[in-house]
């Protein structure tokens, strides 16, 4: 056998996974038998949902589970199942490579300090690798369900491992820990009994040991042995929730999702009625590295406690992805594949409750506020909706544009900082309950950073007037507040866009009006000097302290919008906008007595381009406004 024996190399970001984990994870180590026995859970799940179509991949009379063999005399620990089995190739790639993309970058990235944070180390799927943890070497024999070879895959984590065929009796995987000197208390009874107790009760395969008891006295005892079920091995989901304990969920979440950190909060239903429906859903502490790009649902679909499939994005919608968990639904059909959930009205019934349910979840945590909880176990004072927020708000945001008939209730679980406190974010409900009588509207300001926004000239005379202004600096918040449109009645108003329609006493709109008249030449002399950069000129209600400022018309983008657009890539035309002047400036009144024309065309072309520095934008050409400045600094200087 040894002559077939091929020698493989892990690939990059192996090594640097287990490195990692066995020098992270150290204090941490029992867990690795909740990961081999969830790997080996979820190969059964994979087996028993193959052989509802596929006959004959079982035998009638297999009774699935797991087993775990204590050998003293060779000092392994051994965790073997009789689920799918990998192939060859299947040993090769699932336990050499890291599917995972981003990997790699992520370990190469952690600080000495970060690379301590266990919470961050979960991030990287390190499930198998856990083994080394405990084993100086490691062998996996499996056999794919339906196939007649046997294979096995050895390392001792030095950078390679080897492969090479062997013997099993049937399908199956068994992961052979050779133990390290100093984890050799997992050859007793009691440390694996409490560990699978704590870590995999919930498992719904049945997990057994063989142990030794004696029986008898004196001369006549004798040592037998007997096989015991080491877990309760009913699906966690389906036991009443007063019989669940915190600590149960925490490490069913742990094992289902790979996620090292407890969750942040989790909601555990049932509905009876003209559908059934069973479901535990769990909203993590933090993001995944990759939560941006990642499009995949952690929702598992079970039917009648079958399990189904991973990746069921037709009950979860994708703003959702950051939910993990399980549903299991009694009304669809055990054979149900992708096809059928697209068509099937009970898939429509289960994404609502799963949107509704997540809902319900959030809400209570947006009105919780500052708790005492335990966290990691230390009690803690925690914001558990700020958390959320902080990790998960993008998917809110986008839940606001695509969920169309839940848009209210995500949009009361949006948060922003504003011009009243830049630190704490606020609510629309928050800002609607601030808001003085006369103010009509909810005010907000996009840029690209916190400083811009707070700066911008857009918002001068609505902070004069003492009305609160959102500041949305995400990239995404101006389409979700296109989508939104209004929040309880109240129009969502950019003070980039249109007229802010101020409330105006009658002697405020004459006198508006007067200066609009003593203006009107110097109006058309600043239009006909821009014609080619702005649609007009007219005179602003909304500047107090800058002398102008660059509007767009109500229903048009933004400035801020069109330069997102350009840098992702998007050939957009130029955009004319409105240039608004501010007519108590001394610049407007210099430039009223200005005769000089040419003088005059530098000075509106000066005015324009400041403009848009204000509001964070580059001139076409800055090249000429920095010479323009520079000519204006030697004329003013003494
Ligand atoms: P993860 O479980 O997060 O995908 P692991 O490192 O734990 O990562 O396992 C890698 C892959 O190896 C699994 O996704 C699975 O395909 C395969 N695998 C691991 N253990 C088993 C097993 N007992 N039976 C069948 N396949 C397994």
């Amino acid at each position: 056998m040894a002559a077939t024996s091929e020698r493989h190399v892990f690939q990059a970001e192996v090594n640097e996974v287990l490195s990692l984990v066995v020098n992270s994870l150290y204090s941490h180590r029992e867990v690795f038998l909740r990961e081999l026995v969830s790997n080996a859970a979820d190969a059964i799940d994979q087996l028993s949902f193959r052989a509802l179509t596929e006959h004959g991949l079982l035998a009638e009379d297999t009774e699935l589970g797991i087993e775990i063999v204590r050998d003293q005399a060779a000092g392994t620990l051994t965790i073997r199942d009789n689920g799918i089995g990998m192939t060859r190739d299947e040993l090769i790639g699932n336990l050499g490579t890291i599917a995972r993309s981003g990997s790699k970058k992520l370990a190469q990235s952690l600080s000495a300090e970060q690379k301590k944070d266990i919470t961050l180390i979960g991030q990287f799927g390190v499930g198998f690798y856990s083994a080394f943890l405990v084993a100086d070497s490691v062998r996996v024999i499996s056999r794919k369900a339906g196939s007649d070879e046997t294979w096995e895959w050895e390392s001792q984590a030095k950078g390679d491992f080897e492969v090479r065929p062997a013997e099993r009796a049937s399908h199956g995987t068994e992961v052979v820990l050779h133990l390290k000197d100093d984890a050799k208390e997992y050859l007793e009874e009691w440390p694996v009994r409490e560990t699978v107790r704590k870590y995999s009760d919930y498992v719904r395969w049945p997990i057994r040991m063989e142990v030794e008891r004696k029986t008898g006295e004196g001369d006549e005892q004798k040592t037998e042995r007997e096989w015991i079920k080491l877990n309760a091995a009913s699906a966690l989901w389906t036991r009443p929730k007063a019989e669940v304990e915190d600590e149960q969920y925490r490490e069913f979440y742990k094992a289902l999702s790979h996620d090292w950190a407890d969750p942040l909060a989790w909601t555990h239903f049932r509905i009876e009625g003209t559908h059934e429906l069973t479901g535990l859903l769990f909203v993590p502490s933090q993001a995944p590295f990759d939560f941006g790009e990642r499009k995949h649902s952690g929702v598992r679909l079970f039917v009648k406690r079958v399990f189904i499939m991973d990746d069921a994005q037709e009950i979860v919608p994708e703003w959702l992805r950051f939910v993990r968990g399980v549903v299991d639904s009694e009304d669809l059909p055990l054979n149900v594949s992708r096809e059928i959930l697209q068509k099937d009205a009970t898939t429509r019934f289960i994404r609502k409750q799963v949107v509704a349910k997540t809902l319900t979840l959030l809400e209570e945590l947006a009105a919780e506020g500052e708790t005492e909880r335990e966290v990691e176990g230390e009690t803690r004072k925690v914001d558990r909706y700020e958390l959320f927020w902080k990790q998960f708000g993008r998917a809110i945001k986008e839940g606001v544009y695509h969920e169309v008939d839940a848009r209210d209730r995500l949009a009361a679980l949006l948060r922003f900082r504003s011009t009243q406190d830049d630190e704490a974010r606020c609510s629309f409900g928050d800002y609607v309950g601030r808001m003085p009588a006369e103010q009509t509207a909810i005010y907000y300001v996009a840029a690209d950073s916190l400083a811009a926004a707070k700066s911008s000239p857009h918002i001068e005379a609505l902070k004069k007037r003492g009305f609160e202004v959102l500041f949305m600096t995400d990239p995404i918040d101006e389409w979700v507040v296109d989508a939104l449109r209004e929040f309880d009645g109240k129009p969502l108003v950019s003070a980039a866009k249109g007229a802010l329609d101020l409330p105006e006493s009658d002697e405020e709109k004459k006198a508006k009006e007067e200066k609009e008249k003593a203006l009107a030449p110097v109006l058309e002399r600043l239009g006909k000097a821009l014609a080619d950069d702005v649609k007009t000129v007219r005179v602003t209600d909304r500047l107090t302290d800058s002398p102008a400022c660059l509007v767009a018309d109500k229903s048009g983008m933004s400035g801020h919008q069109e330069r997102l657009l350009r840098e992702a890539g998007h050939d957009i035309p130029k955009q004319q906008r409105i240039l608004e002047i501010n007519p108590d400036h001394p610049v407007i009144q210099r430039l009223e007595s200005m005769t000089d024309e040419q003088r005059f065309a530098e000075w509106s072309a000066l005015l324009y381009d400041q403009a848009l520095v204000a509001e964070g934008a580059l001139p076409s050409d800055p090249g000429a406004f920095a010479r323009r400045v520079a000519r204006l600094m030697t004329e003013g200087a003494p």
